[in-house]
């Protein structure tokens, strides 16, 4: 559907991102996802692009400016390329940023940002723990003051990048029980006390590296506390923003894909005597996924342009997660149905994003968390 808020800056950059996708990334997929990995110089190539360098000063490696259409249009051709595992493990970088720009002191910022925005190095995210994740606020993390260092003792589980990152973010508890007593900190891997190990066998993103870390008297000094001490449930809360605003972009792009896969195939495929296409169930299908790609798309756009214009509705951001997570599960199962038994073979990308979808809607806040928030975020 025709964006009203497109301009000539916004489509060009749009059919940078899609060329690179399409000639770079999607020739690959099926294979780097059935190994597991990817070749290294992918982080630098991709990063080279710019989808990570929004709203970060020019001096650090980024952009210099900020536009949420931007954004979208990169996360959505993310999400088009099929390679879920890929984006998350060079898109782990992203998750970090925010925080790291806006709290970490100028030496953390100046060693570490253009390292990431260049990818060069890998950056990662820990919030969630094995004992949970919805409920941040209950954080189990310790980090507590010795002299001038700060010594974290814990464990972060589902770390998305985590086995290549080099640079942390990560919350710990600073203070009492409850929101009011969480802190961020920088942590370098290499630091002593830091460990990780590999999480394997999962549904989908088998191209991503997912890590549990361990936090065992880990020194870190003391001004790599980032912000304010126990005011790092807000930072956290408000990262949490622009992750979902580009998840539900992704999710459109994963969407767009499984669509344009099977329309494909509808025309090819023959049944009784006439192309798949010709039939009226699978055009009424059809009819269906468009509406729903056409209506996260101009929510999409409409929350872009208010963010554009400084605002932040956080209620719209968390309609987008969920209801984005909830059109891409009904598109890809359409899409694996119109596929027939073609579609339930490995090596092709609806088969990847079916596996794929329930991550997007349990990480970076699961559907059921996002309902809650947006009710209450309307004041009921
Ligand atoms: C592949 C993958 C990558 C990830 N990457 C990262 C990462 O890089 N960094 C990071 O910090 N985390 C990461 N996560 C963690 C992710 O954010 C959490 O899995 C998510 O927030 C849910 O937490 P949980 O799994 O502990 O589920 P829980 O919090 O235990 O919840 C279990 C289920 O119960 C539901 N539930 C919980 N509370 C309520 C309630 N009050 N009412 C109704 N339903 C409820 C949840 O919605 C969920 O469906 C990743 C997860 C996965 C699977």
């Amino acid at each position: 559907m025709k964006n009203p808020y497109d301009n000539e800056e916004r489509k060009t950059f749009h059919e940078m991102v899609s060329k690179f996708m399409e000639t770079e990334i999607w020739p690959h997929v099926d294979a780097w996802d059935e190994k597991g990995s990817y070749p290294q110089e992918i982080n630098e190539k991709v990063c080279q692009l710019g989808v990570f360098g929004f709203g970060i000063e020019e001096q650090y490696g980024g952009l210099g400016f900020d536009d949420q259409f931007m954004r979208k249009a990169s996360s959505f051709e993310m999400g088009r390329s099929s390679a879920g595992g890929l984006f998350a493990s060079i898109g782990s970088r992203s998750i970090m940023l925010k925080p790291l720009v806006e709290l970490a002191n100028e030496e953390i910022k100046s060693r570490s940002l253009p390292e990431l925005l260049s990818g060069r190095k890998g950056g990662a995210l820990g919030i969630t723990e094995p004992g949970g994740g919805s409920d941040v606020a209950r954080i189990k993390t310790t980090a507590r003051k010795e002299g001038h260092e700060w010594v974290l003792n814990g464990q972060k589980m589902f770390i998305t990048g985590g086995i290549q990152a080099s640079f942390f973010v990560v919350g710990a508890r600073t203070g009492g029980e409850g929101l009011g007593g969480i802190s961020l900190f920088f942590v370098d891997a290499d630091t002593p006390g830091f460990k990780r190990t590999p999480i394997d066998k999962k549904m989908g993103w088998w191209t991503s590296d997912t890590a549990v870390l361990y936090f065992d008297e880990c020194k870190i000094p003391e001004s790599n506390l980032m912000g304010e001490k126990d005011k790092g449930f807000y930072a956290i809360m408000d990262n949490f923003n622009y992750e979902r605003y580009m998840m539900g972009a992704q999710m459109l792009g994963m969407s767009q894909r499984c669509f344009e896969e099977c329309v494909s195939y509808a025309k090819e495929r023959n049944t009784f005597g006439k192309a798949l296409i010709e039939h009226q169930v699978i055009r009424h299908k059809l009819a269906d996924m468009s509406a729903k790609i056409d209506a996260m798309d101009a929510y999409l756009n409409q929350v872009a342009q208010l963010m554009n214009n400084g605002e932040k509705p956080v209620a719209e951001i968390s309609k987008i997660k969920f209801y984005c997570s909830e059109c891409l599960e009904s598109i890809a199962s359409e899409a694996m149905q119109i596929l027939g038994g073609a579609g339930y073979l490995r090596g092709n990308p609806v088969e990847r994003i079916y596996r794929e979808v329930k991550v997007m809607a349990i990480g970076g806040g699961s559907k059921e968390i996002m309902k809650d928030l947006t009710v209450k975020q309307m004041g009921l």
